[in-house]
């Protein structure tokens, strides 16, 4: 089944997209991969999930993909005696290690390597950035903080650091146990959440040994400064606007949307973009002008996926939330300014044979006006560089792996469908074209490019075009 648009939905699966029938309906409505968050999940569910998919796929008839999406180092402040407390600019207030309650003075703060590790200065953001504290002094298991931005602060509310380094791995105790569950489980990809360092993100791949494709979100200045790093050891990376929007401030966020969207492209890596972006609908059937736009914006960057998060996992209206954004991606891809926006952004191919294939395959695509351009891939790779030149040509990716479909259902255009690998050069026409056929993108007379690595099942191998014309029998 071909999309009538290239950007990639990741819809969040939670309580309001429980049953199957909904399940399938959100991957009918426009979902190509699906979200399980490990923040809310436990392994008995993403196990539950994951097979629930698995099997939901057949009836859907095309390769789903699973993202797991790990907590990361999220801090939270112990808990209060009394309930909540009001902290009042100027005030003075302690965070420590004592398991005592905390009251109108202190409180316990749960991670005594973060006490370690906070400087005067530094700045704490409690409860989404709502309360700001300053570090004024630090000591042995406490730091002093004052008030600069007061508000309630309750139970285990979630702690901010933009300005302190954490010594800690990006993985806790519970992201270890959850990859260890989603890596059994079978998903295809892993996000690891709050990435500060490349290390954070080599960690997940030590694990993960190839058994699923691993994207550090993006979401702390940390990660900011060490962008490219962490782009070169990842797979992908996700603008999770969320946090970061509460890590640095609001109105940088959507320049950084537009850096790390490009840098991403220009190392052909897919890129996720999520958080808010059709926020209202949790509530409403429809969404704001302002989210319409804020949508339409990632598409028209060329980014590879957008994302829903509560929307389609426990909003009241999932199914609209993703045939809302469906219909999105789909206009603004036939707007006379996207493919305009969108090669403006193209940078040259690498010096390597797939690059230069792949730039190959798009420019005779589109002087030629053929209708499809149909690769051949055995890891994905030979895709990714094609979908890399982001060509206006739709792209069918035929393997034989299953896993590598999945994966793949992730990345801007790339259409993947399983089957078997051609044993000549003949017989690799007559699969391709009929690919193109059967997926209705070309009739019969009309041409298609072909891009493989001959001979076939040969990894990195990418060393052939071919024009062929769509024939009317088999
Ligand atoms: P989260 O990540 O939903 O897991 O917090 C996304 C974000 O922070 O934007
Ligand atoms: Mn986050």
């Amino acid at each position: 089944m071909i999309r009538n648009r290239r950007t990639k939905l990741i819809a969040t699966l939670g309580p309001a997209s429980q049953d199957d029938a909904t399940v399938v309906a959100l991957a009918r409505a426009g979902a190509d991969v699906f979200r399980i968050n490990m923040s809310h999940s436990s392994h008995e569910v993403l196990r539950a999930r994951v097979a629930q998919i698995r099997t939901l796929e057949k009836t859907v008839g095309h390769p789903i993909g699973i993202l797991a999406d790990l907590q990361g180092p999220k801090l939270r402040v112990g808990k209060f005696a009394n309930g909540p407390v009001m902290l009042e600019n100027g005030a003075r207030f302690l965070l420590d290690s004592d398991e005592a309650p905390g009251d109108q003075r202190r409180v316990r703060l749960p991670h005594p390597e973060i006490l370690g590790s906070v400087g005067v200065g530094h700045r704490l953001l409690l409860d989404d950035g709502k309360v700001l504290l300053r570090v004024t002094a630090v000591g042995p298991g406490y730091c002093e903080t004052v008030v600069e931005v007061g508000g309630a602060l309750s139970d285990r509310k979630g702690v901010s650091l933009p300005d302190t380094v954490i010594p800690v791995g990006a993985l806790t105790e519970k992201d270890r146990a959850d990859l260890d569950a989603a890596i059994a489980a079978g998903v295809d990809w892993i996000a690891l959440s709050f990435v500060q360092r490349p290390e954070d993100v080599a960690e997940v791949r030590k694990v993960a040994r190839g058994r699923a494709l691993v994207m550090a979100k993006i979401e702390k200045p940390q990660a900011i400064e060490r962008l490219e790093e962490i782009l070169e050891i990842s797979d992908a990376l996700m603008v999770a606007r969320g946090d970061l929007g509460v890590e640095m401030p609001l109105e940088v966020v959507p320049g950084l949307q537009k850096r790390i969207t490009r840098l991403a492209r220009r190392y052909g890596k897919p890129v996720v973009v999520a958080t808010q972006m059709l926020e209202s609908m949790i509530q409403s059937p429809a969404p704001t002008r302002a989210e319409v736009s804020d949508v339409a914006t990632a598409v028209f960057e060329g980014a590879d996926a957008v994302m829903l998060s509560a929307e389609s996992a426990s909003g009241k209206f999932p199914l609209e939330a993703v045939s809302t954004m469906s219909r999105i991606a789909e206009q603004v891809e036939r707007d006379g300014n996207y493919k305009v926006v969108i090669d403006g952004q193209r940078t040259d191919p690498e010096p390597t044979g797939a690059d230069a294939i792949a730039a190959a395959a798009r420019t005779v695509a589109e002087t030629l006006d053929l209708k499809a351009i149909v690769a051949w891939t055995a890891s994905g790779a030979t895709a990714l560089r094609i979908a890399r030149e982001r060509p206006y040509t739709p792209i069918i990716m035929l393997t034989t792996s299953e896993r590598t479909a999945r994966r793949m259902k992730l990345v801007w255009g790339i259409n993947p469908i399983v089957g078997t690998d051609p044993t000549h050069t003949a017989d690799m026409v007559r699969l391709g074209t009929r690919a193109a056929r059967d997926a209705g993108l070309a009739e019969p007379g009309q041409r298609i490019i072909m891009v493989a690595g001959v001979p076939f099942g040969t990894p990195g191998a990418t060393n052939m075009l071919r024009i062929a014309f769509v024939g009317s029998d088999g």
